[in-house]
């Protein structure tokens, strides 16, 4: 067996040591593209961003209401000014501002070079040409200054990062119509299993329908990724190697399910020892015990184990953090909360556990969390029902009703 850099390990790895080797051993493979902002969402951007223009690029009003200079003025009576001209959004005042006189001013419109303060017309009442401020009136207020978003030459974005739409609408406004961005990684895909039936045929006797398959390909949507659906391998070695063979010339990190555990239809470990680089680990949490991880050619391979449950696991802890390091993006760190169980979780000490529970937030801000239902690695319709795992450490021995516990949301949504 061919190692790829750690020694054979027998004993039972923890997710931290099995997520740290996937971190050692990957490096970032993914080269540089240029993309349309419009199609930047999501990507990672691969070149720090700089201003080129100061924003906004000239003062600007804060409020609808009147700019004027306060200089000579007392904001604790009410006093008059002229109204002389109007600023537009987009169409300035073009005339000069005296003392004594003021612009009818509106939201984004440049302030009159010589105009120190807005008032809001909501503070003010008009009579003829003339306009009347209420006191007090705070004067060098509502302006928006040049650059007090960002200024010219200033980094806008630090990369790597992921590009969420707070950024897309920060490069727009700086004027930055393309970006550089990580190349997306090309991930195959495929389904090990004899009893493996495709969706809209019967299912013999023996046969389940193929949910992994669907499982990962939603799992890999992801603007950062090109996934391939490789279907379905039979529990065959020859099959096996030639997928993998084919597959691994083709894609940068390729992901099965199933097959990868000591069964005597198991051919993962005895084919990639045959084709590539392996190494296999019993991880120490539940569900997921069997990981394969290795190396075919230049190609990453994750072998997960066969059951749903396990599936969704593996790939959220180990294989997602690995994908995001061969992009070459920012390790995410997952967000953990506590909340009190309201159920008795049941658990023996040895492996951490993933259990899926219903996550809900009290009217005191609280969070409390019930365990889905039980807890078996093929039951997706608990998993379906469930909004986050219950994460329980290897020592934990069980949870009592009233217990805290942590929390792992699957989105910020529940
Ligand atoms: P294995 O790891 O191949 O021994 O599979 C473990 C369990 O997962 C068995 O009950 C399989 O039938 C089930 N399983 C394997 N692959 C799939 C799949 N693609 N979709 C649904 N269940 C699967
Ligand atoms: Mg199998």
């Amino acid at each position: 067996m061919n190692d790829i850099c750690f020694p054979p390990q027998n004993t039972l790895l923890s997710a931290e040591q099995a997520l740290s080797r996937i971190q050692q051993t990957l490096a970032p493979i993914a080269t540089i593209e240029s993309v349309e902002l419009s199609s930047a969402l999501g990507r990672i951007l691969a070149t720090d961003v700089f201003a080129s223009i100061d924003m906004p690029p000239q003062p600007n009003a804060a409020m609808d209401g009147y700019a004027f200079a306060a200089a000579g003025l007392c904001g604790d009576a009410e006093f008059s000014l002229r109204v002389v001209g109007t600023a537009w959004a987009g169409k300035p005042f073009t005339g000069s501002l005296a003392h004594g006189e003021c612009v009818r001013i509106f939201t984004g419109a440049v302030v009159p070079e010589t105009a120190d303060s807005v008032v809001a017309q909501e503070q003010t009442r008009v009579e003829a040409d003339r306009v009347y401020f209420a006191a007090p009136c705070l004067f060098q207020k509502n302006i928006r200054s040049a650059g007090s978003d960002f200024k010219r030459q200033e980094r806008l974005i630090a990369a790597p990062k992921k590009l969420s739409p707070r950024d897309i609408s920060l490069l727009a406004a700086a004027g930055i119509s393309t970006v550089e961005v990580k190349s997306r990684l090309r991930i195959g895909y495929f389904s090990t299993g004899d009893e493996l039936a495709p969706l809209g045929s019967a299912l013999a006797i023996g046969q389940i329908y193929d949910s992994n398959r669907y499982l990962l390909a939603a799992l890999l949507e992801d603007p950062n990724f090109m996934a391939n659906d490789l279907g379905v391998v039979k529990d065959d070695p020859a099959a096996l190697e030639a997928m993998l063979v084919q597959a691994a010339a083709q894609h940068d990190a390729l992901i099965s399910t199933g097959g990868a555990s000591v069964g005597d239809a198991d051919y993962v470990k005895q084919i990639l020892e045959k084709c590539g680089q392996v190494h296999f680990w019993k991880l120490a949490i539940k569900p997921g015990k069997p990981l394969a991880f290795g190396k075919i050619s230049d190609c990453w391979f994750f072998g997960l184990p066969g059951n749903p449950i396990a599936v969704l696991v593996t790939y959220n802890k180990f294989v997602k953090p690995g994908l995001d390091r061969l992009l070459g993006a920012s390790p995410a760190k997952t967000l953990q909360i506590s909340a009190r169980s309201d159920s008795d979780l049941r658990k023996v000490p040895g492996r951490s556990e993933y259990q899926r529970g219903v996550l809900r937030q009290l009217d005191n801000g609280e969070f409390a969390v019930t365990a889905a239902g039980t807890q078996d690695s093929h039951q997706l319709k608990v998993a379906s029902v469930a909004n986050c795992f219950i994460v329980l450490s290897a020592e934990c021995d069980g949870v009592k009703r009233g217990d805290w516990v942590l929390v792992e949301p699957f989105s910020l949504e529940l």
